[in-house]
């Protein structure tokens, strides 16, 4: 997917671990950050066994430039 042409802001979560999290593009902005929570989530579960709430997630997220 390129990153041309995208409506809204493009946010970003970074990992303690150095792994980058990106909405995906072509969705809704509400729908991308949806699936962006839930792909940091299950990769805290996953790679860290940390069980992350849905607003500790929002609180990491940034703003892609
Ligand atoms: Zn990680």
């Amino acid at each position: 997917m390129s990153a041309k042409g995208v409506i809204g802001v493009k946010k970003l979560v970074r990992c303690s671990c150095g792994l980058e999290f990106r909405a995906p593009s072509g969705e809704a902005t509400t729908d991308a950050e949806k699936h962006l929570i839930q792909a940091v989530k299950r990769h805290a579960k996953d790679a860290h066994d940390l069980d992350f709430g849905e607003e500790q997630v929002v609180a990491m997220m940034e703003i892609e430039p």
